[in-house]
């Protein structure tokens, strides 16, 4: 199985970390892609995101890129045989299982493997880091809590990111 796990990583969490770890156990070669969206005024750079996801994934077999345009066929061009995905409850699922569907309708050879979120990390997404590291960082408050949510070098980065924009 060569999978793909993809996302914005914006910034890369526990949550994707746990659902790497176990996806690299289940493939063969998995490679995580990072969404180059500009539009999407990311608050890291696609080249910071990577650069993050590198560093927490030190020591675990993955390929890290970016990708840009539709996912399936960056899938298709890299010989991709499943589509990796974390489910972290029902509003997931909803979505997660139309993209799925498109997926195989652009080529019916791809298969979508969901993986349950581990339970203590299921509540954990990149917007509630950034929302949160914002609120933290900007009240001058001890950024410990973030710990649960990101890996340590992510949360030195957020709190650079968020002391440099003032
Ligand atoms: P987010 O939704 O947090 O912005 P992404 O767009 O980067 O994250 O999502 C990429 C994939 O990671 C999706 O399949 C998403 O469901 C999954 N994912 C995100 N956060 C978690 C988590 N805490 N546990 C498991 N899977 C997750």
């Amino acid at each position: 199985m060569i999978a793909l796990y993809a996302g914005s990583f914006d910034p890369v969490t526990l949550g994707h970390i746990d659902i790497i770890t176990r996806g690299a156990h289940l493939a063969t070669r998995l490679i995580v892609a990072v969404a180059d969206n500009p539009h999407k005024m990311p608050l890291f750079s696609v080249q910071e995101r990577i650069a993050l996801l590198r560093d927490a994934l030190h020591g675990i077999e993955v390929e890290i890129t970016a990708f840009s345009g539709l996912l399936a066929e960056y899938a298709r061009q890299r010989n991709v045989t499943a589509i990796l995905r974390g489910l972290r409850d029902g509003d997931d699922f909803a979505s997660e299982r139309r993209y799925a569907w498109h997926n195989q309708l652009f080529d019916g050879n791809i298969e979508t493997i969901f993986l349950p979120a581990s339970p203590a990390l299921s509540m954990v997404s990149s917007r509630m880091v950034r929302e949160a590291a914002q609120l933290i960082v900007r009240a001058g408050l001890n950024d410990s809590a973030l710990d649960a949510l990101v890996p340590p070098n992510v949360c030195t980065a957020l709190r650079e990111k968020f002391i440099a924009k003032g």
